[in-house]
């Protein structure tokens, strides 16, 4: 169960009932902190004795601590209540087709951490020694003794109980194991993750109290490839065969660009990094793809060189969002979510673009209202897809489960 709403839940009275009280008083903590016992019984509307035995539990399980007093109207100083997120460490690992990039951040996501990057050798195993030297030289610099897991995120369908990457077409990848081989090779716990659903889960559990939370949320990931997730009521869609939400390779045009899927004209064709520097450089879509990364010329490059009134790249970069927007029509009138989230470099130009994106949207979608849809632009800086591979290990920790 990949459940994270933080803000939706219900305190459990019966049965096994103390781990899930417990859960909701770990994430309570995380998002109110620092926190008293009172506001906490006050926030689960439960007596202040059954916190107490909630919260010495968790202080003995060192998951909460005691801090600093308060000020209290009258009576006693309350003493607060936060989680020591510095003591714990996890990794996050990013598998691109073209860079493999690592992050370690603390037990509530934030980075402690660079981010480090090399290039992703396709080959599995060669991939999997690359990465662990690389992570056990990250963890040493950092000092870090113990460390929670490692999350991975990758551009690809995965199976949800073994993990098991089934297709990565940017990869070349198709029905792969790099979990057993990464416990293996680094000792740790390792959760692997579509990079599209991992990003919805993490800005899910990252905007606790945002308009966004109260609904339904889409995260769409533009990079080599497209990546979507799909969160409907805390929890991430996945379907029968796991590729519930991969809009990516809905078709715009059935005769439209050969896609890396095999197939043509599917959204990612039009709006991948690669097309839209195919776009740039003219020539389809494969031919420059080897080019462009010999010459590391980037989406960023080309979104400097529309702001410095290149017009031909600002045409190629308002293709791209003309066709954004288009996708993102079949998204709202598919899931109809209250916010989408944006993540890769193409969001550098949201202020150039964002015309253009919603003038397609409003092309297409069923009801005009639907058109004002909450865009999220999230930064590259933000490392959505690293953060994403965090939350895999340290969400479900926090995250309040709905007890019926
Ligand atoms: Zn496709």
């Amino acid at each position: 169960m990949r459940r994270i709403n933080p803000a939706r839940f219900r305190v459990a009275k019966r049965g096994t009932t103390r781990e899930i009280n417990s859960q909701i008083v770990l994430n309570l903590v995380r998002t109110h902190q620092p926190i008293s016992r009172a506001d906490l019984a006050r926030r689960m509307g439960v007596s202040r004795a059954s916190i107490t035995l909630l919260v010495n539990d968790l202080i003995g399980r060192k998951l909460v601590f005691e801090g600093s007093t308060g000020r209290a109207e009258r009576g006693r100083r309350p003493t607060f209540l936060h989680i020591d997120a510095a003591r714990r460490t996890v990794a996050a690992a990013d598998i691109r087709a073209t860079d493999t990039f690592l992050m370690l951040t603390d037990i509530v996501g934030r980075p402690i951490s660079a981010v480090v990057s090399f290039p992703t050798v396709r080959e599995p195993k060669a991939l999997v020694a690359t990465l662990a030297v690389r992570l056990h030289r990250l963890l040493a610099d950092h000092g870090a003794t113990t460390c929670e897991g490692l999350g991975v995120v990758v551009p690809g369908m995965v199976e949800q109980s073994t993990m098991r990457v089934l297709l990565a077409p940017t990869l070349g990848w198709k029905d792969v194991d790099i979990r057993e081989p990464l416990a293996a090779a680094t000792g740790l716990r390792v959760e692997v993750e579509n990079s599209g659903r991992a990003c919805a889960l993490a800005q899910m559990w990252a905007l606790g109290g945002s308009a966004c939370l109260h609904g339904d949320l889409v995260f769409v990931s533009v990079s080599e490839g497209i990546g979507v997730g799909v969160v409907i009521n805390g929890e991430v869609l996945r379907g029968r065969h796991n590729i519930a939400g991969e809009a990516g390779h809905v078709p715009l045009s059935l005769d439209g660009p050969r896609c890396s899927c095999g197939a043509n004209g599917c959204w990612e064709a039009y709006i991948s990094n690669r097309a839209t520097l195919a776009r740039y450089l003219g020539g389809s879509v494969h031919d420059h793809v080897q080019d462009a990364q010999a010459r590391r010329f980037t989406v960023e490059d080309l979104i400097g060189r529309a702001r410095e009134g290149d017009s031909k790249a600002m045409a190629a970069v308002l293709a791209t969002a003309r066709y954004l927007g288009l996708g993102l029509a079949s998204v709202v009138n598919v899931f109809d979510p209250s916010c989408i989230c944006i993540g890769g470099e193409i969001m550098l130009a949201w202020d150039l673009i964002e015309g253009a994106v919603r003038s397609a949207l409003s092309e297409r979608v069923l009801v005009a209202e639907a058109a004002s849809t909450e865009i999220r632009p999230v930064l590259v800086g933000e490392h959505p897809r690293l953060q994403g591979a965090a939350a895999l290990l340290s969400a479900p920790a926090f995250a309040a489960p709905v007890v019926a």
